[in-house]
């Protein structure tokens, strides 16, 4: 029987594969189980593209990590990608007020201007001229970023997961993890087939499964849906960049960004409260959504608003309580590591949660990542661009 794994990652999405390849490069013996094919159609991490932001009001902590992320991506187009899969357009961010302290625009801009980040800020007149797309007068004020875009999410987790391969990972696709019931010490995984697979340690990072494979964080974890449209405007041409470029559009209080045309379509999305659902049930996108998007872009970008419905897609959101990330080692259950609680929007981190999940599972004192600890439910929050009241405290 093939000696035990040191690390067992359970879930293929973008926390495991980026933290499958990271050990392995520590000289780890690494086994990842999924469910599905590598990138799972259905994980969140699988998309035609995510935003790429620096931008994160007065949060220091995602600031730094982007700081720290954005040259790693750079690093990936050369040294992994073998096309370039993160797309540097830079980032529109519009405000419906003006760019005052209290909103995410406005903490956004003079947090990134403090920190030195050259940034184009953009008055009411000068938003339609420069991105002729944007409908003239809905937005006061706003600025360009020319750090940041988006990737290509679904083949960056099919990069990473071939760059774990070569790095001598076992990627088992089409299996499935039982869940780590009780609160007794962990060494194996066991499959639904009955499989049993040892383990030195455990990582679950089965992202909006996560709450269902370890049952008690089932009150710090919750699984929400979050719509998902592709657009064809038929001439896709007034939609690229450097003209239309990936977009938050007073996120903060409404929830809207969007991304320039990729891959024949225009997608947008809505970064807010989500549809509280159970993952395995049905993903469908609500019949309120349509009217909801089209309503958006009639007053804000009036010439998609009538554009063809290609797809929609409701992807799952693994909401911690805080919308902080959970990757760190279990406190009473020895052997288990989480690394999970994305709340919609880990992917932009993709180059460090390698290194996160890593340290976490080869227990490295060092790593200091106070927000991603074994945390109880306390004070609820949510991350600064997200569109959606504090969760009650229980
Ligand atoms: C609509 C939407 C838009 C987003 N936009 C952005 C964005 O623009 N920028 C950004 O930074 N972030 C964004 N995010 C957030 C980001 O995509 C997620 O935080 C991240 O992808 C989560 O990765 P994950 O690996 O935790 O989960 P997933 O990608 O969901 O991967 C989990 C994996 O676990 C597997 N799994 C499930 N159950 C089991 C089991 N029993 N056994 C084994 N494996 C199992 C699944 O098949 C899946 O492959 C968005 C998320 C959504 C939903």
């Amino acid at each position: 029987m093939a000696s035990a794994a040191d690390v067992v990652i359970v879930g293929g999405g973008v926390f495991g594969v980026a933290g499958a390849l990271e050990l392995a490069r520590r000289g780890a013996k690494v086994t990842l189980l999924e469910p599905g094919p590598l990138p799972h159609p259905d994980a969140a991490s699988t998309d035609i593209t995510k935003l790429i932001r620096l931008d994160y009001a007065n949060d220091d902590h995602y600031t730094a990590a982007m700081e720290a992320a954005l040259p790693l991506w750079r690093r990936w187009n050369a040294e992994v990608f073998e096309v370039p899969l993160f797309h540097e357009t830079g980032v529109l961010v519009l405000s419906s007020t003006p760019l005052g302290p209290g909103s995410f625009e406005g903490d956004s801009f003079s947090a990134l201007s403090a920190r030195g980040h050259p940034l184009e800020r953009l008055d009411a007149a000068a938003i339609p001229r420069r991105f002729p797309r944007w409908a003239a007068g809905r937005y006061v004020e706003g600025y360009y970023n020319p750090q940041g875009g988006f990737a290509e999410s679904g083949r960056v987790v099919a990069a990473l997961a071939a760059e774990a391969r070569r790095a001598g990972v076992d990627l088992r696709e089409g299996v499935r993890a039982r869940p780590f019931e009780g609160d007794a010490a962990v060494s194996e995984v066991v499959l639904e087939s009955g499989e049993r697979v040892a383990a030195g340690t455990v990582v679950v990072a089965a992202g909006a499964f996560t709450p269902v494979l370890i049952p008690e964080l089932a009150d710090r974890l919750a699984v929400v849906g979050q719509p998902v449209f592709h657009f064809d405007p038929g001439d896709l041409a007034p939609f690229a960049s450097p003209a239309f470029v990936p977009w938050a559009a007073d996120i903060g209080r409404s929830g809207w960004y969007g991304f320039a045309s990729h891959a024949g379509v225009v997608k947008v999305a809505n970064h807010g409260v989500g549809t509280p659902l159970h993952p395995s049930g049905p993903r469908q996108v609500g019949d309120d959504a349509e009217p909801m998007f089209r309503a958006f872009l009639r007053e804000s970008l009036p010439s998609l608003a009538d554009a063809r419905r290609v797809a929609t897609r409701l992807c799952l959101y693994c909401d911690s309580f805080d919308g902080d990330f959970f990757i760190d080692r279990h406190p009473s259950r020895p052997g288990l590591v989480v690394a999970a609680g994305g709340s919609g929007h880990a992917f932009k981190f993709a180059p460090l949660l390698g290194g996160w999940l890593a340290d976490a599972a080869l227990d490295v004192a060092s790593r200091d990542n106070a927000r991603f600890r074994f945390r109880e439910r306390g004070h609820a929050a949510r991350e600064a661009a997200r569109h959606a009241p504090v969760p009650a405290q229980s």
